[in-house]
C-alpha cells in the first residue's frame, strides 16, 4: 500500500499541511528507449526548472533502465538540461518499458524520497505509466497539460488543460494529495539550452524485483515503424491545409508549396476526416503538438483545437479569404485572399527565388 498522503489542507491560507509539506522537489521521468532519450524529457526539464526555481527546491531526473553506461548517460545528460540531481534505479527488469515493473521502481522512489511535482511526457509510455503510478500513490494527475506554474501562497501547481471539447482551458489544482502528477504532449514546452558543462549528483536506488515477479514478458522488440512517417513534430516549417481548400485535388497545392520549401505537410481535423491525408497528418488537440520555426496555415479557420497545436510556432503566416477568421487573431503575418490563386503565385515565387539563391551561390 502506498504512502499517499490523505489528509486536508490546513484552513489557514499559506499554511501546508504538516504531511503536504514533507514532500519537496520537482521530478521529470526521463523516457528513453533502445539508447534513446525521448526528446519530452529535456522539454519537460526545461519547465521543471521554472517550477523548481518558483519553489526554491532542486530538479531531479529519474532514470529507470537496465544496468549499464546506456542508462547511466541519461542521468549526465538530464543534469546538462537542468537537473540538480538524478535518480538511478537499474535492474534487468527495467530493460524494455513494461508497465508493472515500471510503476513499482517509480512508486518506490516517490515514497522513499517524496517529490511534490512529478512530471511525465503524454507519449504511448508516459500516459501508461502515469495512469498507474498515480493510481497506485492514490494522488492527483492532470493529463495532457499545456501550461504549468505555482501557486504562491499554496505552493500548489497550477496544471492548464483544454476541456469540454478543447473549446475551454481548465486550471487544475490538487489540493490533498502528493506528489501532483502532471503529463505534457511532446512539443508544447519549449527545448532549453543544453549546458555540456553542468554536472549534478546521481542516487542510486536498488529495485528488489526478479523477472519471475513479473507476468508480462518481452519476446520480441518490433521497431516502431512510424519512424518513415511524417514528423510534424520535429519539422522547421510546416505548410498546412484546412477545409477551405475546398477538394481533395486542390490539396496537391500544398504539397507543391511544401516541396519547394521542403517543409512537412500538415492538416486540419475535416481534412483528415474526409480521407484528403493520412491522420498522423493532423495538428491539434486530437492530432500532433508542433513547434517549428514557421507555420504556414492555408484555408485553415484557426479554432481553437487547431490552435492548441500549432500556436507554439515562432511565425505563423495564414491565408484565408474572410478577413474575419478567428486564425488572424493569433497569426504573425495574414494574407486575406483565395488559397487557390495565392498558392501556385506563393511556390512559383518561392521556386523561382530559390533558383536565383543557387546560382547566386
Ligand atoms: P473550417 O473551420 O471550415 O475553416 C475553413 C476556413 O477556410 C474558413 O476560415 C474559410 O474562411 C477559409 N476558406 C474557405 N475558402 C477559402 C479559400 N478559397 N481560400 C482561403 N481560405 C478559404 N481540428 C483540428 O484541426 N485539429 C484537431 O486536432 C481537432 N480536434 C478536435 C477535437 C474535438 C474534441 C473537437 C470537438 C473538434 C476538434 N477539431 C480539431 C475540429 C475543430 O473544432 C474545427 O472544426 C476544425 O479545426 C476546422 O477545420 P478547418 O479550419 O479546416 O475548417
Amino acid at each position: 500500500m502506498s504512502e499517499a498522503v490523505q489528509t486536508r489542507k490546513s484552513r489557514h491560507k499559506g499554511e501546508l499541511n504538516p504531511r503536504l509539506a514533507a514532500y519537496k522537489g520537482v521530478w521529470v521521468f526521463i523516457e528513453h528507449e533502445r539508447g534513446q532519450a525521448h526528446p519530452v524529457s529535456w522539454e519537460l526539464l526545461g519547465e521543471g526548472r521554472k517550477l523548481a526555481d518558483l519553489l526554491g527546491v532542486e530538479l531531479a531526473g529519474v532514470v529507470l533502465g537496465a544496468a549499464g553506461e546506456e542508462t547511466r548517460r541519461f542521468c549526465a545528460e538530464a543534469c546538462r538540461y537542468g537537473a540538480d540531481l538524478c535518480y538511478l534505479m537499474e535492474n534487468e527488469v527495467l530493460r524494455d518499458y513494461r508497465n508493472d515493473p515500471f510503476t513499482q521502481g517509480l512508486t518506490e522512489l516517490v515514497n522513499t524520497y517524496q517529490p511534490e511535482i512529478l512530471l511525465l511526457g503524454a507519449t504511448t509510455q508516459g500516459r501508461d505509466l502515469a495512469g498507474s503510478v498515480a493510481t497506485t500513490l492514490q494522488t492527483g494527475l492532470t493529463a495532457d497539460c499545456t501550461a504549468l506554474t505555482i501557486e504562491p501562497e499554496n505552493r500548489g501547481l497550477l496544471a492548464t488543460r483544454p476541456t469540454f471539447g478543447g473549446s475551454l482551458l481548465c486550471t487544475i489544482v490538487t489540493l490533498n494529495y502528493r506528489p501532483q502528477m502532471a503529463t505534457v504532449r511532446p512539443r508544447v514546452m519549449a527545448m532549453p539550452e543544453r549546458d555540456a558543462s553542468r554536472t549534478g549528483r546521481i542516487v542510486e536506488h536498488p529495485l528488489a524485483l526478479a523477472e519471475d515477479d513479473i507476468v508480462t514478458k518481452v519476446l520480441e522488440f518490433i521497431a516502431d515503424d512510424s519512424r518513415d512517417k511524417p514528423q510534424l513534430p520535429f519539422a522547421d516549417v510546416i505548410v498546412a491545409g484546412g477545409r477551405g481548400l475546398g477538394k481533395p485535388e486542390n490539396f496537391q497545392l500544398i504539397w507543391d508549396l511544401a516541396e519547394v520549401l521542403g517543409a512537412e505537410v500538415g492538416a486540419s481535423r475535416p481534412v483528415v476526416q474526409a480521407g484528403w491525408v493520412e491522420p498522423d497528418r493532423q495538428v491539434g488537440q486530437s492530432g500532433k503538438t508542433v513547434r517549428p520555426k514557421l507555420y504556414i496555415a492555408v484555408g485553415i479557420s484557426g479554432a481553437i483545437q487547431h490552435r492548441v497545436g500549432m500556436e507554439g510556432a515562432d511565425c505563423i503566416i495564414a491565408i484565408n479569404n474572410n478577413p474575419d477568421a478567428p486564425i488572424f487573431d493569433f497569426a504573425h503575418l495574414g494574407i486575406v485572399g483565395d488559397a487557390l490563386t495565392l498558392l501556385p503565385a506563393l511556390t512559383e515565387a518561392f521556386r523561382q527565388k530559390l533558383a536565383t539563391m543557387k546560382q547566386t551561390g
